[in-house]
């Protein structure tokens, strides 16, 4: 579909209209208005789909234990492996490998980023995903996949949280302490613990007096909904069901809850985006015809693509790769130096817009009833929410069983009563509410609090980062030797953020492999490789602030009261890849701590670097 021309927009009166928009929606309470699936709402988040199993506590010893099995967790694990690491031990809260895929099950879950290039270790396994964008149990089931093949099953701990972590000086170890009594050593501990994994619920008042049934999407209740994530479920056939949130979940979601329930009202504060989705079945005779090496270079290519780098040709092209520059105001990345930044900007806001004119005429294209499309459109520029993809959400609201409730006036669903939602002074009578509300952003592991972390001298990990995290490249802090951390904060990010975490698990395998061969004492970054790292994310850091101010409220901007500017590598995730390639090269003097040389034992404390 071709965009309209520049000349027919009128940008003043679009500005005009995000700005009543985000107005409508914005909430003094910001993210307070959210309640965490902990404490007394901890049910929420308990497991529906392992049983717990008694074990006896662990007293042992283990070369590595990696926190997390999901895909980070695991690439760093099968990197160890292919290194010669044997003693490699996988903990998680969870009863299987796969992160984010064990726990969202929900109808409809699929990859929204190209499975050829989001599942990882396709050509090292034998694999190939059925369809362009696979489903979640097809990438669940890749997960145990790659735990087979690299023989991670050996020594794991599922439906654990580690809860004490302390770095013992002398055998140079961490002793590690969990939820289910365990207290045994480990050499290295590597952290890849997810970024929105904690299950968020609205802080509704009457929350606890709802007598129907409820939970949330990634602890979907198959036992009351029957059927499967592909559908027929049966169970809500007579009942009359509602869902709370329309974030990319929820898109995913409604399409087969309208296809089940008796009546389903969809809940919603800000419509996404719903762009074209184009899935299809993989082409046998493509998939033969491609040449070893070749998901490499199409993740490769993918990710140069995203970040802004010039490429040869476009290996993919789909609703990710045709919005490149929109993504630039969110996501690190190469922006074009070639034109004035005021003339960029320009041209991006004209692009901005005509792509979200699109987006806004497919409503109307898709959707019969005139009311309900003018609700379904998004007003908001790109990159201020997830942008979504569905070739079935929007047509859902053609079916006589389903209605749209348009909660932005107040400020989204109000409260809920013994049977019913409130919006407002209306009440919604259901049996059963789904909340699709999404989860804490960034808060996980470490970050939350709830992992103690201890390192030399006994100062902890929480304390030393009061002011921000401080790291040389994300990976390692000082102070706190054979502690590597994989995740978003202080690296390079980019949509396909298993790339992310491959490009990563490769490197700190490849440090702690280098470590072992050359009997380094511990791998712990000096103060001042530390400080020359916050210094450079600092002086290229991409001010996202003045975008994010005028969004609508949501997780990217702190439901609109701050900005995540200065925690990723701005220059983008392929510049990232290239500075670590090359100092992977070099002598990794700035964290092998050799022979008898010692880092100092007070803890140096460098200037306060806001990140
Ligand atoms: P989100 O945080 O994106 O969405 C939560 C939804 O709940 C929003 O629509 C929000 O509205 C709504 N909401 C919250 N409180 C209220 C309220 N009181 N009343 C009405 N509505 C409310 O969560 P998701 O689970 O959808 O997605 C989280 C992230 O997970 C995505 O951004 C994406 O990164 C990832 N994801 C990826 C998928 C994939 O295919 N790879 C699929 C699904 C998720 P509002 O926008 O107004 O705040």
């Amino acid at each position: 579909m071709e965009e309209p021309q520049a000349a027919s927009i009128d940008l003043d009166a679009i500005r005009e209209r995000y700005k009543r928009e985000r107005d409508r929606r914005i909430r003094p309470d910001g993210a307070r208005q959210y309640r965490s699936a902990a404490g007394e709402f901890g049910y929420y988040a308990k497991d529906p789909y392992t049983q717990f199993t008694e074990r006896e506590p662990k007293t042992d010893h283990v070369e590595v234990l990696v926190i997390g099995a999901g895909f980070g967790g695991l690439l760093a694990s099968a990197s160890l492996r292919e290194a010669g690491i044997e003693s490699i031990r996988l903990m998680d809260e969870a009863g299987d490998v796969g992160g984010t895929w064990y726990w969202n099950r929900y109808p409809g879950v699929r990859c929204d980023v190209e499975s050829y290039v989001y599942m990882p270790l396709l050509e090292e396994t034998g694999a190939m995903p059925t369809e362009r964008y696979a489903k979640g149990e097809e990438i669940r089931r890749h997960a145990v996949r790659i735990a087979e093949h690299y023989d991670l099953y050996r020594d794991t701990l599922f439906q654990t949280r580690s809860t004490n972590l302390a770095w013992d000086e002398d055998p140079a170890e961490w002793i590690v302490e969990t939820d289910r009594g365990d207290r045994f050593r480990a050499r290295y501990i590597i952290t890849s613990t997810g970024t929105l994994t904690q299950p968020k619920l609205p802080g509704l008042p009457g929350i606890e007096s709802f007598r129907g049934h409820t939970f949330h999407t990634s602890r979907w209740d198959y036992g009351y909904t029957g059927g499967t994530p592909d559908g027929n479920l049966t169970g809500l056939a007579d009942k009359r069901v509602a869902v709370i949130g329309t974030g990319a979940t929820g898109l995913q979601a409604v399409p087969i809850l309208a296809d089940s329930a008796g009546e389903l009202f969809v809940f919603q504060r800000t419509p996404s985006t719903v762009d074209v989705r184009d899935n299809h079945p993989t082409d046998p005779a493509w998939a033969a015809a491609l040449k070893p090496g070749w998901q490499r270079e199409r993740m490769e290519n993918f990710l140069a693509i995203i970040a802004g780098e010039p490429v040869d040709e476009f290996l993919v092209t789909d609703g990710w790769t045709a919005t490149v520059a929109l993504q630039r105001h969110m996501i690190s990345g190469a922006v074009d130096e070639s034109l004035p930044e005021e003339e960029r900007l320009l041209r991006d806001e004209l692009d901005d817009a005509a792509t979200m004119n699109r987006i806004r005429a497919r409503v109307d294209e898709l959707v019969a009833d005139l009311a309900t499309a003018e609700v379904l459109k998004p007003w908001y520029r790109y990159m201020c929410k997830r942008p979504g993809f569905s070739d079935h959400y929007l047509q859902a609201f053609n079916r006589p069983n389903v209605t749209l409730v348009d909660t932005a006036d107040s400020h989204g669903v109000t409260g809920m009563t013994e049977n019913a939602i409130l919006v407002g002074d209306k009440e919604y009578e259901v049996d059963c509410i789904i909340f699709a509300t999404g989860f804490d952003a960034g808060v996980s592991g470490v970050m939350s609090g709830a992992l103690q972390v201890t390192g030399r001298g006994g100062r902890s990990l929480l304390e030393s980062w009061a002011t921000g995290p401080r790291t040389l490249h994300g990976f390692y802090s000082h102070g706190f030797p054979n502690l590597l951390h994989l995740g978003a904060v202080q690296t390079a990010n980019s949509v396909n953020f298993v790339h992310i975490l491959q490009a990563q698990a490769e490197h700190v395998a490849a440090v702690i492999a280098r470590a072992e061969r050359e009997g380094a004492r511990r791998v712990e970054p000096t103060a001042e490789a530390e400080e020359r790292w916050l210094r450079t994310l600092q002086k290229t850091a991409h001010d996202t602030s003045a975008f994010q101010a005028e969004c609508t409220p949501g997780y990217y901007n702190g439901e609109g009261t701050r900005s995540f500017t200065g925690f990723s590598y701005s220059p983008g995730p392929v510049a990232f890849h290239r500075l670590l390639c090359e100092w992977r090269d070099g002598d990794m003097s700035e964290v092998l701590v050799r022979g008898d040389e010692d880092a100092p034992q007070h803890l140096d404390t460098v200037g306060e670097v806001a990140s």
